[in-house]
């Protein structure tokens, strides 16, 4: 059987720091499946569609890789799609607290599957979507932390081509 993680998150867009983590845990994995929540308390800046869209784009080269989106219990789509890990990134010390909740609640709910957190490269310890969008809305540089056609979309979103 294939060893397959769920690598689950707003991606609201993905990023550099996202597309690393997956790059490291294909040393690992043989699978991953990046699910994009659709959450029903966070308000996203793009749809659905346009984060999946985003994530398949800056994804296309790697093969072993998939996008899907996912409604309501983490841990019920994890066990649906029978994978074996659950992985989610750590940046600085502050990622620490929640991910630790979400993690413990995550292994009460399913005690079968596992929360796998790696770290991502040293460039992109302090990127975060919500980060970038903030810089982008004000017209700041944000080339080189996204893919491109992320880079196109939130210029695109805040009018700035
Ligand atoms: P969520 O709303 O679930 O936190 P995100 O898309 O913000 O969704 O993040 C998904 C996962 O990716 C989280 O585990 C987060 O810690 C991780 N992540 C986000 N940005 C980075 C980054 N720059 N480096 C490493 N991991 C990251």
């Amino acid at each position: 059987m294939p060893d397959i993680a769920v690598y689950p998150g707003s991606f609201d867009p993905i990023t550099n720091g996202h597309l690393d983590l997956i790059q490291r845990a294909l040393k690992i994995f043989d699978r991953i499946i990046v699910a994009v929540a659709t959450n029903a308390f966070k308000k996203s800046l793009f749809t659905i569609e346009e984060r999946m869209e985003m994530c398949r784009v800056s994804l296309a080269e790697f093969p072993q890789v998939s996008v899907d989106t996912f409604e309501g219990l983490l841990v019920k789509y994890a066990r649906r799609q029978n994978v074996r890990a659950i992985l989610r990134g750590l940046r600085a010390v502050t990622d620490f607290e929640y991910e630790f909740q979400l993690a413990m609640m995550n292994r009460r709910l399913e005690p079968e599957i596992e929360t796998v957190f790696l770290m991502t490269g040293l460039r992109w310890v302090f990127l975060s979507s919500s980060i970038l969008k903030e810089a982008a809305v004000h017209g700041g540089d944000i080339e080189g932390m996204v893919p491109e056609i992320v880079f196109h979309r939130l210029r695109a979103k805040f009018g700035l081509e």
